[in-house]
């Protein structure tokens, strides 16, 4: 089995197993699959928690995407196998679902996966691993029932603008969140610190002309759908102009009558004015020294369509209205929107249920221990199943520590005992080497529908590959 990259740079899996035959039956089925399934889990292995590396993807038409978001390095590989597939939907579901945890539920997968070919092996049938992996997922969502604490409180800047942006729209009363109501605009150019939450509409255009003032506060606006510019001739009317003076007459009326408009935009209140159509030099000069701020060829507005309704309860009102023209890292850009993403769902999620496991892998250490306990009840052959969940469990801590250069084993052993010396569940992998272990300390948490689902989700998937064991390709018809 080995990683190649197609002509466009894109990953995919080649199964030598699967180049020879074309049809596995048993213990040769199980077996390929559960190392297609690996192959995908051990690229996104990598990329897991705040050290994790970024992949840099290419689409066919030379887009170039650098992520270390799970779901979007599966969306856009090129994997050509069903069972890697079903990872690629595993980590969809995630995000569909949760729409965070997306990498850690494949990494959790990979690892039963991995579990399971040892069990194979040593002759368990794949039924008996299923219904083991099914039980142990059981007490280990219980188990995170009773870890999980209530908490509505983030610190970080990104955290708090998408925690206000999910308050602003969420319906309390019947705990959800249309987070189509949010939308998430990129601008390329200045800092991360520079994001900042706008309650109400941002209009991606930059002002008329270029010594318009570019920051506007306490705005009032009024939004045109009639073009604001001098009247033009139409063709069909006939204007006789044979000398200079009555050119300039017509041109003095046409100046008036654009003079009149603008006065009226003014005596309203208006000190930006937005327009559905463009005007000409001449108009937006007008504008310029009549200090008149305006935006041209904005689509949609369908505020007032005629001069004559023009009044001041029409115009719209907004804090700040701020023009921004600097430029930047498109890319870098995209990466922060699928992290605001992130951030929006794990606020929606803490409003339907605000309670949360600590993270660093210290969850899944804590159920790593409840599980392995449990196993001890079972008399049959499940209780195999059971310990390799639980050893499935410690392998999102060895990739935490791994990925920040931490000793995977030394880190994962002292975390464990300690979490079971002092009987405190929230001992993780301290990634960013701030000098505790205290996942509550550093206040890194993750929701406990998240870390449910991604338990439930990896398992549902495991079972369900444990469960194939004829594969035929299409070559054989
Ligand atoms: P996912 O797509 O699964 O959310 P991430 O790359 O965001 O993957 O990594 C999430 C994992 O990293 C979780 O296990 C989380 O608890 C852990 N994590 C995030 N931040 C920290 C941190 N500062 N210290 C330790 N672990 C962290």
């Amino acid at each position: 089995m080995a990683l190649a990259f197609d002509e466009y740079g894109r990953p995919f899996i080649i199964l030598k197993e699967q180049e020879q035959k074309t049809r596995l039956r048993g213990i040769e089925a199980q077996k390929a699959n559960i190392s297609a399934g690996k192959a995908v889990a051990r690229i996104l292995r990598t990329s897991l928690g705040p050290k994790g590396m970024d992949k840099m993807l290419q689409s066919p038409d030379g887009d170039v995407t650098i992520t270390n978001d799970g779901a979007t390095i599966l969306e856009q590989m090129d994997v050509d196998n069903q069972i890697a597939k079903l990872m690629v939907e595993l980590s969809r579901s995630q995000d569909y679902e949760i729409g965070d945890g997306t990498t850690g539920v494949v990494v959790m997968a990979g690892a039963l996966l991995e579990q399971a070919e040892r069990l194979l092996e040593r002759g368990i049938h794949p039924i008996r691993i299923a219904e083991g992996y099914e039980m142990a997922s059981r007490i280990a969502v219980e188990h995170l029932d009773h870890i999980a604490q209530n908490v509505n409180r983030c610190k970080r800047p990104l955290a708090e603008i998408s925690v206000k942006a999910v308050l602003s729209v969420a319906d309390l009363e019947r705990k959800d969140v249309n987070l189509d109501l949010i939308k998430v605009e990129g601008k390329v150019g200045g800092k991360l610190e520079d994001t900042e939450l706008v309650y109400g509409i941002t209009v991606d255009k930059d002002m008329s002309h270029s010594q318009m003032p570019k920051k506007i506060e306490d705005a009032k606006i009024a939004i045109l759908t009639c073009p604001f510019e001098p009247p033009k001739p139409k063709t069909k009317h006939k204007v006789d102009i044979d000398t200079v003076e009555k050119f300039q007459t017509l041109r003095q009326q046409e100046q008036k009558y654009f003079d009149d408009m603008v006065q009226k935009c003014k005596d309203v209140g208006a000190t930006l004015v937005i327009c559905q159509w463009g005007f000409d030099d001449e108009a937006n000069h007008l504008l310029m020294h009549r200090n008149l701020p305006a935006v041209r060829w904005v689509g949609g507005g369908r505020i007032v369509p005629r001069f004559q309704e023009l009044t001041p309860e029409k115009l719209g009102r907004m804090a700040s209205f701020v023009f921004d023209d600097a430029l930047g890292n498109k890319m870098m850009i995209e990466e922060i929107k699928r992290s605001i993403h992130d951030a929006l769902c794990v606020a929606r999620n803490l409003i339907r249920n605000n309670s949360i496991v600590y993270g660093g892998g210290s969850a899944e250490i804590s159920c790593s221990i409840a599980v392995e306990a449990a196993a001890d009840k079972y008399p049959g052959v499940e209780q195999y199943a059971i310990r390799a969940f639980a050893d499935a469990l410690d392998s999102v801590s060895i990739a935490l520590a791994e990925n920040s250069g931490l000793q995977p084993i030394e880190t994962l052993s002292a975390v464990k005992s300690q979490q079971i010396k002092e009987n405190n569940p929230h001992f993780g992998i301290d990634c960013n080497d701030v000098g505790t272990n205290d996942m509550r300390e550093q206040n890194v948490f993750e929701t406990l529908i998240g870390k449910q689902q991604q338990i439930l989700l990896a398992t549902q998937v495991v079972k369900m590959i444990l469960k194939i064991d004829d594969v035929i390709s299409p070559s054989d018809y």
